[in-house]
């Protein structure tokens, strides 16, 4: 019999489900588009209840068609199965419209992978395992992102969520009828003993430091402002340019200076970016009187957030000064950084440790799930560099060594936190909520 320590998962048999799955709306470019509760996302919900049915779980689906298949714990503890929360591994099936073949799906058949390895060699656990697969984690049909998981965790509101509409004027309720994925359970509202999600990086900092895995310590928090500058609208051809309010003169210095203020004070982690820009009145032969841009800052630490915050204040007011224009900062989002448990990260690292794999702590970029389940249970991440550091693109790639590698990583973190464990992993960890999509 194989020692608890050398257990592996069957790599093979992770990377042929994970190639069957992206024949799901595949796309001829090598991606997938699988939008949240399309025919799609309904063929690869079949699939991924058939799988778990094979190996014996029982799939049961909640109110927003959040998937659990769960493997029991050991019988005749005469403990009550509340007493016994699961632990629960997995990600999202969905993807975005022209998406990659692993954002999602590498963390749910992986977590199926660490199943049927432990079926394979007989090793019971503690309390049940559930691998998970959360509804509509990329919000690109429905917004918000992360929908299931924040339903889940009662950061969003069921009616909200359900009510939520699609271009085509479609709401979440009526796609969940459609594809036969509305169950019966309730959403949320019972405890989790642990949460962990294994996921591609979605950036290129694994892949640069030839590491293999990416032992995730929390999210970066995010801000999200509106930025309007006011001038004077001026006539292009007979308003000499000492006699104009111009604020797009004021937005050019002003983007200029926040941008080297943040890459050389706020370097490495701290990110800023500007993806909308608009003039009013928008004619080709007027000088704008009005100018407005939006402003995405990041930063894993709150207090260095604040910093950015105030530096987008200083440059404003610079260049408004400079050139005689007014200006006005609108918040329209603030989401803190995200700290995972302490538990589940070092489960994480010894379980890369134990597997002789390389490793090392980050910061993830981008939201997930496991944001959301950060409220409600002590959660953790793995990460496995992707190619490029390319994703949310149909170029989206990771090789089968990759893919065995991080299954492995969960598999041995997994049972680390799946031994009788103290009280004090019950409770939710104490930390902000918040996350950055
Ligand atoms: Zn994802």
């Amino acid at each position: 019999m194989t020692a608890i320590s050398e257990l592996r998962v069957n790599g093979d048999r992770l990377w042929g489900r994970l190639e069957e799955m992206a024949r799901i709306g595949a796309t001829p470019a090598g991606g997938v588009h699988r939008l949240a509760l399309s025919d799609e996302d309904r063929r690869a919900r079949d699939l991924f209840r058939a799988w778990a049915g094979s190996l014996g779980l029982a799939v049961s689906v909640d109110g927003i068609g959040n998937m659990f298949a769960r493997r029991e714990g050991p019988e005749g503890t005469g403990a009550p199965a509340e007493s016994r929360p699961p632990l629960v591994l997995g990600s999202h099936l969905d993807s975005q419209p022209t998406g990659g073949r692993f954002d999602g799906p590498l963390g749910v058949l992986a977590a199926l992978e660490v199943v049927e390895t432990l079926e394979e060699h007989g090793v019971r656990t503690a309390r049940p395992i559930e691998v998970v697969n959360w509804t509509n984690e990329e919000g690109a049909r429905f917004p918000p992102a992360m929908m299931g998981s924040g339903v889940f965790s009662a950061r969003f509101d069921l009616a909200d969520a359900l009510g939520a509409t699609d271009p085509d004027g479609m709401t979440v309720s009526d796609a969940i009828d459609r594809i036969g994925y509305r169950g019966a359970l309730p959403v949320g509202g019972r405890p989790i003993a642990a949460a962990l999600e294994l996921h591609i990086e979605q950036g290129p900092i694994l892949e640069e430091d030839g590491c293999e895995i990416g032992v995730v310590t929390g999210v970066q928090g995010a801000r999200w402002f509106d930025l309007a500058i006011v001038g004077e609208e001026a006539h292009a051809g007979s308003t000499p340019m000492s006699r104009r309010t111009d604020p797009v003169a004021a937005l050019g210095r002003f983007l200029v200076d926040v941008n080297r203020r943040v890459e050389r004070d706020f370097a490495p982690h701290g990110r800023l970016t500007f993806g909308v820009l608009a003039a009013e009145p928008a004619s080709r032969n007027t000088v704008p009187g009005r100018v407005t841009v939006s402003v995405d800052l990041r930063h894993p630490d709150d207090a260095t957030l604040d910093d950015m915050e105030d530096a987008l204040r200083e440059a404003a007011t610079d260049a408004c000064l400079e050139r005689g224009a007014a200006w006005r900062l609108d918040d329209v989002w603030r989401s803190p950084p995200v700290r995972f448990s302490g538990r589940c990260i070092d489960a994480v690292r010894a379980a890369a440790d134990l597997c002789g794999y390389s490793s090392m702590p980050m910061v993830a970029g981008a939201g997930h799930d496991s944001v959301h389940t950060n409220d409600v249970a002590p959660t953790g991440m793995i990460f496995v560099p992707c190619e490029g550091g390319i994703s949310h693109n149909e170029a989206e790639n990771i090789t089968p060594a990759q893919a065995e590698a991080g299954a492995n990583v969960l598999l041995h973190a997994a049972l680390r936190l799946v031994e009788p464990t103290p009280a004090d992993m019950l409770s939710a960890p104490t930390n902000q909520p918040g996350g950055a999509a």
